[in-house]
């Protein structure tokens, strides 16, 4: 376990002591894995993972943890489209920005210090801004080249 887990895990173990909730095996080993995975996870992958290791956890409990590990401030949820969510650790989640691909949906992440600076010294009336996600919608490069070419077809037909 690097220092990364190790500070989350003592976040989560302050958060569920200043909560007088349980101290369970089953919530740190789910935690575990999602540390393991460092990026963006939706329930199945998570399960997925924990089946792979012989972890037999319950879609409820998953579903229960990511609610506990939300209310704790440790893990962020992504609506990148009606359909498509994604939770991913808050501190690897501020380290970068997503551009999603509107068609196929692919996520790709990248990073720009001068759009984060700027988000961070921009000043609010009346709101203190304490989090951020932010998402650029478009097309992945394999898409645009796909409809391009469908479009190019259609045309000589
Ligand atoms: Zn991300
Ligand atoms: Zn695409």
């Amino acid at each position: 376990m690097g220092l990364f887990d190790t500070k989350i895990r003592d976040a989560f173990t302050q958060f569920l002591t200043e909560k007088s909730l349980r101290k369970s095996t089953v919530r740190y080993m789910i935690l575990e894995h999602i540390c393991q995975i460092r990026g963006h996870f939706d329930v199945e992958m998570l399960l997925q993972r924990l089946e792979g290791n012989n972890f037999h956890v319950s879609r409820a409990s998953v579903y229960n943890m990511i609610e506990v590990l939300m209310e704790a401030d440790l893990v962020v949820r992504h609506q990148f489209s009606s359909t498509l969510v994604n939770y991913e650790l808050k501190a690897v989640a501020t380290t970068h920005h997503h551009a999603v691909c509107s068609n196929c949906r692919k996520i790709k992440e990248f990073k720009n210090d001068k759009i984060s600076k700027e988000i961070a010294n921009h000043k609010m009336v009346k709101f203190t801004p304490e989090y951020y996600s932010l998402y650029i919608y478009g097309l992945c490069s394999k898409c645009k080249f796909r409809l391009n070419l469908q479009k190019k077809e259609k045309k000589n037909k």
